[in-house]
C-alpha cells in the first residue's frame, strides 16, 4: 500500500489545519476577490517549493508542485475559498468578524484541507512523477470562479500549458456520517439556472377587471403550467426540478397592478434537459400570457452546468479511500443531489471527480445536524486530516498509475 503513512502525516498537522481553517472562518470573504484568504494560504505554504500563478479576473491561484521523479502526468486538486452573504449564529469563539458574511458551506475547511494536501505531497515530492496543481478558487457561490480561472488560462489549455490529466475536489457535509466519503459516477450535482418572468398587462380599479388586463391570474396560470410541464414533458428517468420561489404583484386590495413577476430556479441532470427546460419555460410563459392578450418577458440567468464525475476517477477515489481508511470509508451514492457546484466547469474540461465528506461530530445523529448554508452550520474539525489524506492519496495514486 503506497498511502499507508498519509493519514499519520495528516494527523500530525491537524493543529495547523485547525489554525488555518479558523483564521479563514473568522475573516470570511465573498465573491471573486478573496485576497485575505489567498494571503493566508500563501503564508501557510510559503516554506514549500510551489510555483504560484494568479489570473486577471479573480484572486484565484494555482500552485504547482513538481515531482522529483521526472516528467509524468499532471493532477489538479481544487479547494474553494469564498463564503456566503448571511449572518453566523454558531456562537463559536472563532465565528465570523465580518457581519453578514459566513463560511456556511465549508469552503474554509476545503481551503485548509487543500493546503494540508500540498504540505503532505511536498514532503513526498521526490517520489512523485509528474506534477500536482493546487487550485485555490474564489467565487464558487454563484460567481463562476472556476470558469473565470479557466478563461484566464490558469488550468492550462492556453499558452503552451496543457490541461491537467485529472482533477479532484472535496465538499464537506455536516449532515452525513462522520468521516465517510461519498461519490458516484455520472451526474453528481445538477445544472442550475434561474428564471424571471415579467407579465405585463394594464392596471386599473379592482371592481372593473374587464377594463384592465390583470396579470395576477395569468401569473398563477403560468406557475401551474410550469409544474404540469415538468411532469408531462420530461422523462422521470432524467429528472428535472423547477421551483417558483417568488411571486410579486400589486400594492393593495382594490388595485389591479400593471405587472406581475415570477422568479425561480430550474435544475437538470443533463445538458439536453437543461436546454429544453429553458425553451419550455420561455414557450409556456409567452404562450399562456399571449392566450390572454398579455405579454411575458423571460429572463434566464445562467448558473452552473451539471457536475459529471468520471467513472474511473470515482473508482480511483473509492480504491484510495479503502486503502487509507479501510472498508466502509467510501459510499457510492444512489442518486445525484439537485444542488449545483462550479467545479462542474473543471470537470467539463478534465476527467475527474468530486467527493463528499461527512463532517458531523462523532457519535452525533447526523440526520439532525444543520446542513450547509445554515446560519448554525458547524463541522467536526477532527475529520479534516481524513480529507487531507484523501486528496493527497488520489493525487499520489493518479501520478503513479493513472486511472488504473
Ligand atoms: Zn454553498
Ligand atoms: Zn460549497
Amino acid at each position: 500500500m503506497a498511502h499507508e503513512k498519509l493519514i499519520e502525516d495528516a494527523q500530525a498537522i491537524a493543529g495547523e489545519l485547525v489554525t488555518l481553517r479558523r483564521a479563514i472562518h473568522a475573516e470570511p470573504e465573498l465573491g471573486l476577490h478573496t485576497p485575505k484568504t489567498r494571503d493566508k494560504v500563501r503564508t501557510a505554504l510559503a516554506h514549500l517549493p510551489l510555483e504560484w500563478t494568479e489570473g486577471a479576473s479573480t484572486t484565484g491561484v494555482v500552485a504547482v508542485l513538481k515531482g522529483g521523479a521526472g516528467e509524468g502526468r499532471s493532477v489538479l486538486l481544487r479547494g474553494d475559498m469564498d463564503a456566503l452573504p448571511m449572518p453566523e449564529e454558531t456562537g463559536l469563539d472563532f465565528a465570523s468578524c465580518n457581519e453578514g458574511v459566513m463560511h456556511a458551506c465549508g469552503h474554509d475547511a476545503h481551503t485548509a484541507m487543500l493546503a494540508g494536501a500540498a504540505e503532505l505531497l511536498a514532503r513526498r515530492a521526490e517520489t512523485l512523477k509528474g506534477e500536482v496543481r493546487f487550485m485555490f478558487q474564489p467565487g464558487e457561490e454563484g460567481h463562476h470562479g472556476a470558469r473565470y480561472m479557466i478563461e484566464d488560462g490558469l488550468l492550462g489549455g492556453k499558452d503552451g500549458l496543457s490541461l491537467p490529466d485529472a482533477a479532484f475536489a472535496l465538499h464537506v457535509f455536516p449532515n452525513a456520517p462522520h468521516g465517510v466519503f461519498g461519490g458516484r459516477p455520472g451526474s453528481l450535482l445538477a445544472a442550475a439556472d434561474q428564471f424571471r418572468i415579467t407579465i405585463t398587462g394594464k392596471g386599473g380599479h379592482a371592481s372593473l377587471p374587464h377594463e384592465t388586463m390583470d396579470p395576477i391570474p395569468i401569473a398563477c396560470e403560468i406557475v401551474s403550467a410550469l409544474q404540469a410541464m415538468v411532469t408531462r414533458k420530461f422523462s422521470v428517468f432524467d429528472p428535472v426540478v423547477l421551483t417558483v420561489a417568488r411571486i410579486e404583484a400589486g400594492t393593495t386590495f382594490n388595485v389591479v397592478p400593471d405587472k406581475a413577476e415570477i422568479e425561480g430556479t430550474m435544475r437538470s441532470l443533463s445538458s439536453e434537459n437543461r436546454a429544453r427546460l429553458r425553451e419550455q419555460v420561455q414557450r409556456i410563459a409567452a404562450g399562456v400570457a399571449g392566450a390572454h392578450e398579455l405579454t411575458a418577458d423571460i429572463e434566464i440567468v445562467e448558473g452552473f452546468p451539471v457536475t459529471v464525475c468520471d467513472e474511473q476517477a470515482v473508482s480511483l477515489g473509492e480504491r484510495v479511500a479503502g486503502e487509507i481508511f479501510g472498508e466502509g470509508a467510501f459510499l457510492r451514492l444512489d442518486d445525484p443531489i439537485m444542488g449545483a457546484e462550479d467545479f462542474a466547469y473543471v470537470l467539463e474540461k478534465v476527467p475527474g471527480a468530486m467527493f463528499f465528506l461527512g463532517v458531523s461530530h462523532e457519535g452525533e445523529d447526523w440526520t439532525q445536524c444543520c446542513g450547509i448554508h445554515s446560519t448554525r452550520m458547524m463541522i467536526d474539525e477532527s475529520v479534516m486530516p481524513r480529507g487531507v489524506a484523501m486528496l493527497a492519496g488520489v493525487a499520489e495514486a493518479f501520478l503513479a498509475r493513472g486511472f488504473d
